[in-house]
């Protein structure tokens, strides 16, 4: 077995669990119990850990990499939407007011 991923919470443990498994991957996820006993150990050391056969770590960590990017990524500029003249913030990918979908390749002037 080998580690590929510590979180700092529970939460993206479980999301790079359940990604991991739609791509075919079984991992194990270990220290979930946080709150319970953290005292002496350095938090790092209780961070919930995904792991998986030697196999699949090559596989694992290139799965983890894309998510780590795609988290990463920025929203991209606002854009002005153009039946509503409304402005939007880039993630968005319609106008939040009107409902119009985002224009291709529109930025903000
Ligand atoms: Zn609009």
């Amino acid at each position: 077995m080998k580690k590929i991923y510590a979180a700092p919470d529970l939460l993206s443990a479980g999301h790079v669990h359940n990604l991991l498994g739609q791509s075919g991957i079984e991992s194990e996820l270990r220290n979930y119990y946080l709150g319970g006993g953290i005292g002496d150990l350095p938090v790092n050391e209780c961070w919930p850990e995904i792991w998986v056969d030697d196999a699949d770590a090559a596989h694992a960590e290139e799965v983890v990499r894309e998510l780590q990017e795609a988290l990463a990524e920025p929203p991209g500029p606002s854009w002005i939407c153009p039946q509503c003249d409304e402005r939007n913030e880039g993630q968005f990918g319609e106008c939040w007011r009107c409902g119009t979908l985002r224009p291709e390749g529109t930025n903000s002037p």
